[in-house]
This record gives C-alpha cells, sequence and structure tokens, in this order.
C-alpha cells in the first residue's frame, strides 16, 4: 500500500537537498554527526591532506590555513568544518553568505573570535559584495577597518583579529570571484559517495540509533541514496519507521524496498528532478544535445543548480554527457525511464 504520495514526496527529497531541517532533524544530526576524522567515512584524499595539514599547523602552533569546502549538498561540508575545528582544538562559530548582510555583522564575529578559532560560512558564494570585499584583509592580514561615524567626522580605524581559520562552503563554486577564492590555502572538492561506503556510514548510523538493519538492506539503501550521506541517514529513518509499523523494528531487504517503492524512491536513487531533467531532454528535445540553459527553463530550475547539484550526479552515473555542443541523455537513460532510443534520423536503435 502506498501511502506518501508523489507531491509529499517532491518536498520529502526537496528538503534533503536545499538542507532544510527541522527540529528533530537537527537532533538527529547531532547524534549522528562524526566528531574525528578518524569517523568520518569516505573522500580518502581529502581527508588524508587535512590530517597532514592539521597535524602540520597544531605542530607549528598556528592557525589552520583557510579552507574552502565545495561539493554538492548533503556530502558533508558542515561535519567536516566541525571536525577540522575539533581536531585543532578550536571553537567554531558558524553563519552563512546570506545572514551577513552588513559589514558590521561580519565585524562582530570576526572581533570575537579567539586565537586559533574556526568561522564557517556555510554558502559563501552567497556573500554580498561588500561584506566578502571586508572579508580579504581579515583572511589575508587579521585585520579590519571599522568606519566610526558617518558624515564628515566619518573616520575609520583598523581593528587587530586574532589569528583564526576561516572555513567556507560552497554548492557553488564557480560562483565564487576570483580574489576570495585565491585566499583560500586549501581546497577541497567533496565527491559523491559510492555503495560501500554509505552502506558503512548507515551502518554506522544504525548502531548509534539502535536500529537493528541487515547488511542486504543497508546496500540497498546506499544505492538508493544518491550518492549523499544526508540521504542516506534520512532514508534510513523513514524506513526504520516502516520496519516498526509493518514489521517488527528490524529492517530488512523487504522492508526496506517496499519502504522506498512507497517514498518514491527508483532503483537508482533518482529523485524527481532528476527523472524530469532527463525525461525532457527526451521529450522535449530528441535526447539532446541541448544547450543548460534551455533545459533549466524546460525544468524551471536555475542553470547554476542544475549544473552544479543535479549534473554532476547524472554524469557519475552514466545517465547524461556534457558534450561540447550540449547536454545529451545517454542510452542508460532511455533504459532507466523505460524509453526506446531513437538514432538521429529516428530509427530505433
Ligand atoms: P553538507 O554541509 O555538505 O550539506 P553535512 O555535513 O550537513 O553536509 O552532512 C549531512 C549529513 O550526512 C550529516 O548528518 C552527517 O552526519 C552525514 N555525513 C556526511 N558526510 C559523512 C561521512 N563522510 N561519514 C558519516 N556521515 C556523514
Amino acid at each position: 500500500m502506498i501511502f506518501i504520495n508523489f507531491a509529499q514526496n517532491s518536498v520529502f527529497m526537496s528538503d534533503f537537498r536545499n538542507g532544510r531541517r527541522t527540529e528533530s532533524d537537527s537532533e538527529f544530526e547531532s547524534r549522528i554527526r562524526p566528531q574525528e576524522l578518524e569517523q568520518f567515512s569516505g573522500q580518502d584524499k581529502t581527508v588524508e591532506n587535512l590530517k597532514v595539514f592539521i597535524k602540520a599547523a597544531l605542530m607549528r602552533g598556528d592557525s589552520l590555513d583557510h579552507v574552502l569546502l565545495h561539493g554538492p549538498p548533503g556530502l558533508g561540508k558542515t561535519t567536516l568544518a566541525n571536525i577540522i575545528a575539533n581536531e585543532m582544538g578550536a571553537q567554531m562559530k558558524i553563519t552563512s553568505g546570506p545572514v551577513l548582510d552588513k559589514p558590521g555583522d561580519l565585524a562582530g564575529l570576526l572581533t570575537n573570535l579567539s586565537e586559533g578559532d574556526v568561522l564557517f560560512i556555510d554558502e559563501i558564494h552567497r556573500l554580498s559584495p561588500i561584506v566578502e570585499e571586508y572579508l580579504y584583509s581579515a583572511m589575508e592580514d587579521y585585520k579590519i577597518d571599522i568606519v566610526l561615524d558617518k558624515g564628515p567626522s566619518a573616520r575609520s580605524i583598523q581593528i587587530e583579529l586574532a589569528p583564526f581559520t576561516l572555513i567556507g562552503a560552497t554548492t557553488r563554486s564557480g560562483l565564487l570571484t576570483s580574489p576570495l577564492r585565491a585566499r583560500f590555502g586549501i581546497t577541497c572538492h567533496l565527491e559523491y559517495y559510492d555503495a560501500p561506503v554509505l552502506n558503512r556510514i548507515i551502518k554506522r548510523s544504525a548502531t548509534i540509533l539502535g536500529i537493528s538493519i541487515d547488511d542486504d538492506a543497508a546496500t540497498e539503501l546506499a544505492l538508493r541514496s544518491r550518492g549523499t550521506p544526508r540521504i542516506a541517514n534520512a532514508l534510513l529513518r523513514r524506513v526504520r519507521d516502516f520496519a516498526m509499523v509493518k514489521g517488527e523494528g528490524h529492517i530488512d531487504l523487504d522492508i526496506t524496498r517496499m519502504a522506498l517503492g512507497a517514498l518514491n524512491i527508483d532503483s537508482r536513487g533518482l529523485d524527481d528532478m532528476d527523472n524530469k531533467i532527463l525525461s525532457t531532454i527526451i521529450a522535449k528535445f530528441k535526447g539532446g544535445p541541448v544547450g543548460l540553459n534551455t533545459i533549466a527553463t524546460a525544468v524551471s530550475e536555475e542553470a547554476g543548480t542544475l549544473e552544479e547539484v543535479y549534473e554532476p550526479f547524472l554524469i557519475k552515473e552514466g545517465f547524461l554527457k556534457r558534450t561540447p555542443r550540449g547536454r545529451e541523455v545517454t542510452e542508460l537513460a532511455y533504459k532507466h525511464l523505460g524509453m526506446m532510443p531513437k538514432t538521429k534520423e529516428g530509427e530505433l536503435f
């Protein structure tokens, strides 16, 4: 029996992707969020490099160089920022680009940092240009200029800041200005996770939450989580609900498949927007090649979001190709949607 309808399910998926969280979500996240690099699965290269940079900074007694974390939502940028602060034995203050709309907001935060503290700015690509400019000298020389008074008596004084580490996170690294990007000494790109790593993450979360889950059920969840730990953890919670109500609380493969079917998560973990992008390219543009802006208009989504949030996963999974003439779906996309690929002349393959 399906008791979550399609519309509700769209909200369910887009909430993870947009990073919107309810009260219980944040409680849940604080329980399962890894606190140390050792508990952080996957992203091996990034983690190995960070270990070296953190160790070297600690050996020198310096604050860590500024870090830019970029990659699609839900892959662990906030988690890594937290871990970096923990491993450096530092306090972390959290803010986000759109919240800091006046230089004064930023100045207030910066002047309250102690030596070695971490300032985490989420969605750093959404900083206003004037606030961003203010950041430059703070990042480079640990100094900011503050303007006192207005009009003819206005004067500016320079304030020294304690050496701090700025960690910026963005899903849209293409929107960062080059002066800002150049001020980060360490840049890490987070990749989608493969199924064995997600399986480990799901089992770790299950253990913390006291949920019993079979290995094959965890693998099924992993395969259908769009390569994203946040989605994997959220699906684990929903499947647990099904296991409690429809079974005896234990998550096995059957209950997992039943729950994922009810939640409209398809066999490859693609969500409504992923499928809409593919089916639109096929139905309206003969499978492509078609330009990014044209697809964006057709699916009512921003071109930048398509490019940096949806496309990377579709390309990684082999559903979509970027060609010099535009985006093109692959044969796999036709198969996935149960459609027949056509040759350019309109004949079937
Ligand atoms: P982002 O900031 O990139 O949107 P988050 O850091 O908020 O993503 O991570 C989303 C969720 O996924 C968190 O609950 C976190 O605990 C979990 N998570 C992310 N990456 C990992 C990982 N490598 N290992 C274990 N859990 C992870």
